[in-house]
């Protein structure tokens, strides 16, 4: 497999360390339920941060409102110190936060190769007239994209799949297939909600491969994860949450000895 990814435009070592984003006390709820309840988060650039809790305790809904699909009742998201709240989830996306979600969604009837695509039309800067008459401007732009699209499935390892409907794909190469298509928005932070889900333990082993190797290119995560040994083994940090309520904080170690998240885990 190819290792270069020379296609993701790198962003490593670019303050590495320095708070990419920060939640300050949002808050979120359904009715009288508090999904989250005046959660703070610190992000830091070229890190990847874990986000942990048993089912229901509000992770997807973080991913939901730093994505701009809700918008909180309180508080603020800062992402590279400006405020997402309130902007639509294609705005926010396109400043470079990209999100996989809990439920693989992709477009089942096209092809691998066309699901990177739909994801690489925003980068066109051809005008509708030059791509209806077909010109040579939208023509490069189309084969620049094909090309970059091909880098992102051999990235991943599907360029073999790429004609393949995505449909057909394993579940775990459907998780591969979501995350190339996510990086072709070239984000900054990218977002993975229960990307190991239902993946079988090569499966898992692979996907921590290419997350390690987006990571080395200067890529932040937010990882939600079930599966403990996939956060301890790759978290720089883990926040852990509890019915809405970040009850935990700190390297994977200490979160994991953590007396309060071993009462959630365990109910003991
Ligand atoms: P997790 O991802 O940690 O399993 P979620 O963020 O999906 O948890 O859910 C947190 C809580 O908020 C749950 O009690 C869930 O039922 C509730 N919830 C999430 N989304 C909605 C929604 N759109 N409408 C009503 N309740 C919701
Ligand atoms: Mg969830």
């Amino acid at each position: 497999m190819d290792d270069s990814i020379s296609f993701i435009s790198t962003v490593a070592n670019k303050n590495t360390g320095e708070e990419l984003l920060k939640v300050d006390s949002v808050l979120m709820q359904f009715g009288g339920l508090k999904a989250l309840n005046n959660v703070d988060l610190s992000i830091k650039r070229g890190t990847i941060h874990g986000l942990i809790g048993p089912n229901g305790s509000g992770k997807s809904t973080m991913m939901n409102v730093l994505t701009g699909i809700y918008v909180p009742i309180a508080g603020n998201v800062l992402y590279a110190g400006q405020s997402v709240v309130g902007r639509t989830s294609s705005d926010i996306a396109l400043s470079g936060i990209a999100r996989t979600f809990q439920n693989v969604q992709l477009f089942c009837e096209m092809t691998a190769i066309q699901n990177i695509l739909v994801g690489l039309h925003h980068t066109f800067k051809s005008s509708m007239v030059e791509i209806a008459l077909n010109l040579p401007r939208y023509k490069k732009e189309e084969a620049e994209a094909h090309a970059r699209a091909m880098a992102l499935l051999k990235f991943v390892g599907l360029d073999d799949l790429a004609n393949e409907e995505a449909r057909n794909l394993p579940y775990g190469k459907q998780r591969l297939l979501e995350i190339a298509r996510a990086l072709a928005l070239d984000p900054e932070l990218f977002l993975l909600d229960e990307p190991a889900a239902g993946l079988t333990a090569p499966d898992i082993k692979e996907l921590l491969r290419i997350i390690r190797k987006i990571r080395d290119s200067g890529i932040t995560f937010i990882l939600i994860e079930h599966h403990m040994d996939v956060v301890m083994s790759v978290c720089d940090t883990v926040s852990v949450l509890d019915f809405g309520q970040k009850i935990a904080e700190g390297k994977p170690a200490e979160v994991q000895a953590d007396e309060k998240v071993i009462h959630v885990y365990l109910g003991t």
